[in-house]
């Protein structure tokens, strides 16, 4: 019987305050009243359905409360969440619990009420430290006002606090860039998600392409921003994720692990492994309505061998940590021998090494990560 993997929850909360035009995430401008108490009630319902697919013994290392925009949540349906996943499942006693939180509305007896329910990390959706530049992001908030709520944090014995801040925004420079990634350093987050943004379908940008900064442009960004993260004594841990020693974020490492995850609320997606080794995804509705109507599930399916070989290596592989190779039968079940010959490969083309017991992707494979990845195809 295989020992199951850490286990994670992500709650989605479905709507924001206006849609941003580079934002591919499922949300939906909020148009009056959010219906705080019926949205909670249909959480915990959809996470009791899931909870047949786990054994009531297995606990719940992190939760991430994220959107869309949580912190339009009220405070009494923040409470009745907690509550209610705590009388459903069991939570470890060093759970990491995350709120994402939107500087515009928020405020600092919000956060003593979140403390309350024991939530203890928070995310900040900053982006950016220039006015210009989040008008033309579509962002709500000032730069001002995102740095008052940081300090406020800062202030308020939470575990650890991070900001989300882009790069490579429209017409951006890099003494630009540079000088948002510095106010962001100074304010001493433990944990930083710096990454560039880039144009998804189905956004505005996409459909009113802005001007982006050129190729040579951001890799000086990348560059530059690199060597003052390190010095400033973050660790890269993840291609966009940056932490002070003892910071790495818990809920994102198990999902970049492979570990597994239910997934609740409307679009969110869940992965669970049985104890005989079966891997089962399930992807929750989409559309609000029928959501809110009970019908959670939009589709559930098993993975077969070759997308749990992927799926974990495509994970793993992102990671800035060496892989202990007794990992690959740990999280899919399956004999190392079915990839010997392409980690062979891996090996002989220079993307990959084997210390002892541990795979470590090289700075070649890094950078060619997807021809790294298309030898095990
Ligand atoms: S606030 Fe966040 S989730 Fe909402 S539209 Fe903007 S980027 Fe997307």
């Amino acid at each position: 019987m295989l020992k199951l993997p850490p286990l994670s929850l992500y709650i989605h909360i479905p709507w924001c305050i206006q849609k941003c035009p580079y934002c591919d995430f499922h949300s939906q401008p909020l148009k009056g009243r959010l219906p705080n108490i019926k949205y909670i009630n249909h959480l915990l319902h959809d996470l009791e359905q899931d909870l047949q697919h786990i054994s009531n013994n297995r606990e719940v290392i992190s939760i991430y409360i994220g959107g869309g925009t949580p912190s339009l949540l009220s405070n009494n349906a923040i409470q009745m969440l907690m509550d209610g996943i705590r009388t459903r499942l069991l939570l470890n006693e060093n759970s990491e619990i995350t709120i994402e939180i939107n500087p515009e509305i928020i405020d600092s007896n919000r956060f003593i009420k979140y403390q309350k329910t024991g939530i203890n990390r928070i995310s900040i959706g900053v982006q950016s430290f220039n006015s210009k530049k989040l008008k033309s992001l579509g962002r709500t908030h000032s730069s001002k006002k995102a740095k008052e709520i940081i300090n406020l944090v800062s202030k308020m014995n939470f575990k650890s606090f991070n900001i989300d801040l882009m790069y490579g925004l429209p017409n951006q420079s890099l003494e630009e860039a540079i000088h948002d990634l510095c106010q962001a350093i100074v304010l001493n987050p433990p944990h930083l998600s710096w990454y560039q943004l880039t144009i998804e379908a189905n956004t505005l940008f996409n459909s009113y392409q802005p001007s982006l900064p050129d190729d040579t442009t951001l890799w000086n960004i990348y560059k530059k921003g690199n060597q003052l993260l390190t010095a400033a004594g973050y660790h890269r841990y993840e291609i966009s994720a940056y932490a002070k020693p003892g910071y790495y974020c818990k809920h994102n490492l198990n999902y970049w692990r492979f570990g597994d995850y239910l997934g609740i609320g409307c679009s969110a997606h869940g992965k669970l492994t049985k104890p005989n080794g079966c891997i089962i995804r399930i992807v929750k509705n989409k559309y609000l309505y029928s959501f809110m109507n009970g019908k959670y599930i939009d589709t559930q399916y098993q993975l077969n061998n070759d997308d749990k070989k992927i799926e974990f290596l495509m994970n793993r592989f992102r990671l800035f940590e060496n892989i202990p190779c007794s990992d690959f039968y740990k999280y899919t079940g399956l004999h190392e021998t079915v990839i010997e010959s392409q980690i062979k490969n891996a090996i002989a083309s220079g993307y990959l090494l084997k210390v002892k017991n541990y795979w470590k992707v090289t700075k070649k494979g890094k950078l060619f990560l997807n021809s790294l990845l298309e030898l095990f195809l």
